[in-house]
Formats: C-alpha cells, sequence, structure tokens
C-alpha cells in the first residue's frame, strides 16, 4: 500500500525526570515510519537532514521498510534539532531550543515513484512544507493525515489554516485544539476544527487517551495505564503512524474502522513511551503488538444489563 510521509528527521535532546539524553535520533517522520513500518511498507520518507546526520539511523529505518530516498542531504549543514523538558507529570513539556537548521528553507522534492501515493501522512514539520508535499501528488490520495504542534499555530498560523482545509484528519493535542479553536471545551473545540475542513478530528490526552470527532460521532481510547513511563517524546508521531500504517494496511477509512487504528496508534505510542526515543519502537515482534493490543482490549470490556434495554 502506498504510504508516503512527510516531517522531520532529526536530533533531540530530552530531559525527563528519569534522566536526560544527549543528541539523539528522533524527528517526527523518524517515529513516523517506525512505527507505520508493523502495519505497512514500504514507506516513502519525505524529509531534509545536514550531514551530521548518522548512516546507521538511516540504515535502521531502511530495515524497517523505510524508502529514504526521498530525504535530501544538505552537505555542510546541520540537521533540524529539539530539545525539551518535561515536568513530572510527564503530559505536559517545555520546548527549550528548536533550531530548524536545514528545515529553514526546505524545498520538498516529492520523488516520481511516491506520487501515486494513496496514504499521505503530514508529519510535523513547515505547514508551508506539507503544502508544497501535498501539492506536488497529482491525483487526491484516499485519506491526507495531518499531524502539526503549537510552534506552527504561533508562528505560522494562516500557512497551517490552508494545509488544515485540505486534510481528512487532523491530529493535535487537547491545549493545541483550544488554542487553535478559541473554545475550552473540547466539544466546542471539535465542531469549531471540523468547520476548518477536516471530517475528523483526533484529540490526544497524552495519559488520558484520546478522542475521534466526526461531525455526527466521537469514540474514546484510553491511553494503557503503563508502569514505566520513561520519555514521551514521539508518542504522538508514534500514535499516528500506528494510526495511518493501520488505515493503510485494512484501506478502510471508515469512521468504525478509524477507531480500530486509534488503538492500533494507541499501542504503538504506549511501546514509545517505555524508552528514551526511538529505541522501543525498534524490532518488536508481531507478539509483542498483538499482546499490546489485547491489553487494551481487557482494559475497556465490561458487561452491564441495562434494566430497560
Ligand atoms: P511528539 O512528542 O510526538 O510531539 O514529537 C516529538 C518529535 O517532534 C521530536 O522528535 C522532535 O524532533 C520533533 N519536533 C519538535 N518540535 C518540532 C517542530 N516545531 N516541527 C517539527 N518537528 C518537531
Amino acid at each position: 500500500m502506498s504510504l508516503l510521509t512527510v516531517g522531520t528527521v532529526a536530533f533531540d535532546a530530552i530531559e525527563t525526570p528519569f534522566g536526560k539524553t544527549d543528541r539523539i535520533i528522533g524527528g517526527a517522520a523518524t517515529y513516523i515510519a517506525l512505527a507505520s513500518s508493523y502495519f505497512s511498507k514500504p514507506i516513502n520518507m519525505v524529509s531534509v537532514i545536514g550531514d551530521d546526520f548518522p548512516e546507521d539511523a538511516l540504515d535502521t529505518l531502511r530495515q524497517h521498510g523505510a524508502n529514504t530516498n526521498g530525504i535530501q542531504v544538505r552537505p555542510g549543514e546541520k540537521s533540524f534539532f529539539w530539545s525539551g523538558r518535561y515536568h513530572n507529570d510527564m503530559n505536559t513539556r517545555d520546548t527549550l531550543a528548536t533550531e530548524l537548521n536545514v528545515l529553514a528553507d526546505f524545498d520538498p522534492k516529492v520523488p516520481e515513484a511516491y506520487r501515486d501515493c494513496e496514504f499521505l501522512m503530514l508529519g510535523n514539520l513547515t505547514p508551508a512544507v506539507q503544502m508544497a508535499v501535498i501539492d506536488q501528488i497529482p491525483n487526491r490520495p484516499k485519506l491526507v493525515v495531518l499531524d502539526t504542534m503549537n510552534f506552527w499555530m504561533d508562528t505560522a498560523l494562516d500557512e497551517l489554516k490552508t494545509v488544515i482545509a485540505k486534510t481528512d484528519v487532523l491530529t493535535i493535542n487537547d491545549e493545541e485544539a483550544r488554542q487553535l479553536s478559541g473554545e475550552y471545551s473540547l466539544v466546542k473545540a471539535a465542531q469549531s476544527i471540523l468547520k476548518m475542513g477536516p471530517r475528523h478530528l483526533v484529540i490526544k490526552k497524552g495519559e488520558h487517551g484520546a478522542l475521534l470527532f466526526n461531525e455526527q460521532s466521537v469514540f474514546f481510547a484510553p491511553a494503557l495505564p503503563l508502569e514505566v513511563v520513561f520519555d514521551p517524546t514521539g508518542a504522538g508521531d508514534s500514535f499516528a503512524g500506528g494510526f495511518i500504517g493501520y488505515l493503510a494496511s485494512t484501506r478502510d477509512i471508515s469512521f468504525e474502522n478509524m477507531k480500530r487504528a486509534i488503538i492500533f496508534g494507541s499501542a504503538m505510542a504506549s511501546f514509545c513511551v517505555e524508552k528514551f526515543g526511538t529505541e522501543r519502537l525498534i524490532g518488536l515482534t508481531q507478539d509483542e503488538i498483538d499482546d499490546r493490543v489485547q491489553d487494551f482490549i481487557d482494559l475497556v470490556q465490561f458487561d452491564i444489563s441495562l434494566v430497560n434495554n
């Protein structure tokens, strides 16, 4: 199934209450590609890096079924760098640094062979770049999913709204939904955001799960209560990767199937947070994924007989 993703391929430096990393491999497209690789291959990646980015990290992506030909390498330049510090609740974080570096003037080129994509995952990066990728796809994909963050709402809101209008599913967190809509209630926020164009909205609430809205319905998926949450970085991207990977593998974009996709996305996010960076997303087995999804099923299954039913 043809799945194309654009997003950052980057270095991150992360501080959590459990420890601190130097520069490690990160980036939205990195997490998306790894998470979606367990459902759908190949994953065609479009991004940009400097010549400081290690070849073995690209190898790991390729071993997971990613095509990395669409990742431009800029000699003598530095890769995107992000640094963040998590609060004690691990649900909120402060961005300490965002160095755009190669991203500052990135002009994406979607390779010819990627252009017939059916599933397009616009991972977090400059809205104008996300738009430039949409513009290079001649036939509208079956599904366009957009992930973004407050940084772009603060710095490029008009461009972001243009991209939002072109997408089918928008995924953002609860604070971002409030910022984008100006509404405190998430139900009102969803109503207002759905008027901006997308038919579906996923609001991620970290350890409190995720909500899927369309105009008529809402579905809630919990997050798995985990013994260890080590590093939430990339959880949103892993969620998005699992979500679109599952939809691409089933080719079914109904609301009912999106409910299942949300559970697969949540399962991938739950793996991601168990170790620093991308470590836990590398080399997962099908049994591990199946067991994790079963944990989600068990978590929310209950029997009730209502007197009047
Ligand atoms: P998440 O925790 O899912 O929101 O994603 C974290 C990843 O997003 C990190 O690996 C960062 O490299 C990347 N990231 C952070 N800020 C930005 C930004 N402004 N644009 C694109 N990617 C970003």
